[in-house]
């Protein structure tokens, strides 16, 4: 689904990313751990096609290669990932449901059917009750699932989560990972999750890619990396 090579990535003389090799399958729940400053945030913007990499470099996602679009292409191809964030960045002065529909007026289709829409993902994330309600009425769980429907709304093929469940207590975390699991094993969806918590790779991933100081030091399954620790 996901295919990195030779990824380098530095800014003014400084090395972020140091030839990033990775595979990530069709299906998977794919994290990407390490301590603050690793890179894993660049490593996820080079898959969404937000950051420019060195000519080197080769990112393909869903057999595109990245690196051969113009910067119109890019915006094109980002609305097949779906993205979530630490701090939901929903729109405040918007109710749940209009979040949800912006990405979808790209269709022009009918509000109505947008609306419909927008409210069918509400429901799957179970906020259907407060489709009204604006980000500030809601909890921070509430709010990850709006996003969650919001980047589900364009039907993508990946979901790429930055500390997704960084923000909201252990409880919380628990249920939005088991939502993400859910939407995962219904929908086939590839899920890449970055994340500086064992905890949460060892809760919801199937593989693990370990960044340390912009390496890739090892990708293996989370069974393999907590037998050989
Ligand atoms: P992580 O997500 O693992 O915390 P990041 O990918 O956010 O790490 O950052 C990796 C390193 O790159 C950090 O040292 C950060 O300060 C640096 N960095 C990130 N973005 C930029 C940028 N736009 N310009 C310069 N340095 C950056
Ligand atoms: P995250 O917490 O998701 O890793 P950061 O706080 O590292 O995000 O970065 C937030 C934004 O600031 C990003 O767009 C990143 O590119 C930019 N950024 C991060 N570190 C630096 C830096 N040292 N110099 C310039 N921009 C940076």
């Amino acid at each position: 689904m996901i295919s990195i090579r030779s990824l380098s990535k530095s800014y003014s003389g400084t090395t972020i990313l140091d030839n990033i090799n990775l595979d990530i399958i069709p299906g998977e729940i794919h994290g990407l751990l390490g301590a603050s400053g690793a890179g894993k945030s660049t490593l996820l913007r080079c898959i969404n096609g937000l950051e420019q990499f060195s000519p080197s470099g080769r990112v393909r996602v869903d057999n595109i290669e990245l690196q051969n679009l113009s910067s119109a292409s890019l915006r094109a191809f980002r609305k097949n990932t779906g993205m979530i964030f630490q701090d939901f960045a929903l729109l405040e002065r918007k109710t749940a449901l209009e979040n949800v529909m912006l990405p979808m007026t790209c269709w022009q289709k009918k509000t109505k059917e947008l609306r419909l829409r927008a409210m069918g993902l509400l429901q799957s994330v179970g906020m259907e009750d407060k489709a009204d309600h604006r980000p500030a009425q809601l909890s921070g769980g509430q709010k990850q699932r709006v996003a969650i429907a919001r980047a589900l709304a364009l039907k993508p093929k990946v979901l790429l989560c930055d500390e997704a469940t960084s923000a909201l207590d252990p409880a919380t975390a628990k249920s939005i990972l088991d939502l993400l699991k859910k939407i995962n094993q219904e929908s086939g969806i590839t899920i890449v999750m970055v994340t500086h918590q064992m905890d949460v790779v060892k809760y919801i991933c199937d593989r693990i890619s370990v960044i340390e100081r912009g390496r890739l030091i090892r990708t293996d399954t989370i069974k393999n990396i907590l037998t050989s620790q």
